[in-house]
């Protein structure tokens, strides 16, 4: 079974300087992250226009009319561009700077020469701190509501009490709603690989998850020799 091709983390990084930008794309792309570059002001907002990041890294002192603290005003002005988390690249290292950096909206403030493993520790906190509010779109299929940035299930807005593992596959079933899933595809996008457990234990859990769904439980069908399926309109 081929996984689920997830889109990467895209990082735009901004800034004029060919050496540091080839460092930083070269670490994001080890680190797994889709990382693209732009030197000034004009080719960043082209680049955010066409795709919007997941993070922007941002040096202070850009060629062009526009500097990374005017940039940084305008994406945190902006509805669409407000909650991409920003971190300032700069040489400079003063506090002033680091205020001034941090008040024009940047999310945090990185001081040149920097190693790029501080770089992408950085990356990760800033997109960790922003993670809950993406990840608050919440997912419904009929009158079920699952939010997993706040691990929350509700039905006809009545919170359900799922364990762990009900609620991993509970989520799955209803990001792929109406297809029929096999035990072992459930097992490797539910449990992983790297879990040594019977197709039977699908059951189990399937069962566990119709009981603690309650009325909403005859959502979860079983089809004889295929698997399971969330159907969404199931009459309840
Ligand atoms: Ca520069």
């Amino acid at each position: 079974m081929n996984a689920t091709a997830i889109p990467k983390t895209r990082v735009l990084v901004v800034e004029d300087e060919p050496d540091i930008v080839e460092l930083i794309l070269v670490h994001l792309r080890h680190a797994g992250f889709a990382a693209v570059a732009a030197s000034d002001g004009v080719a960043a907002q082209r680049e955010i226009d066409a795709i919007l990041p997941d993070a922007i890294l941002l040096d202070w002192m850009l060629p062009g009319g526009q500097s990374g603290l005017d940039l940084a005003r305008k994406w945190r002005a902006n509805p669409r561009t407000r909650e991409v988390p920003i971190i300032l690249l700069t040489a400079r290292g003063e506090e002033s700077d680091k205020i001034a950096g941090l008040d024009s909206g940047g999310d945090d403030y990185i001081t040149k020469p920097f190693s790029p493993n501080e770089l992408m520790a950085r990356i990760r906190a800033v997109l960790r701190r922003r993670a809950p509010e993406q990840l608050s779109n919440a997912v419904t299929a009929g009158d079920l509501t699952l939010d997993a940035s706040v691990m929350r299930v509700l039905f006809r807005d009545q919170p359900l009490n799922l364990g762990p593992t009900e609620f991993r596959l509970l989520h799955y079933l209803m990001k792929h709603p109406d297809r029929v899933h096999s035990r072992a595809a459930l097992l490797d996008k539910v449990w992983g690989d790297h879990v040594f457990i019977e197709e039977r234990t699908i059951d189990v859990h399937i069962k566990r998850l119709r009981f603690a769904l309650g009325e909403a439980g005859i959502m979860i069908e079983t089809v004889r020799g295929a698997g399971y399926r969330l159907n969404p309109k199931q009459e309840i």
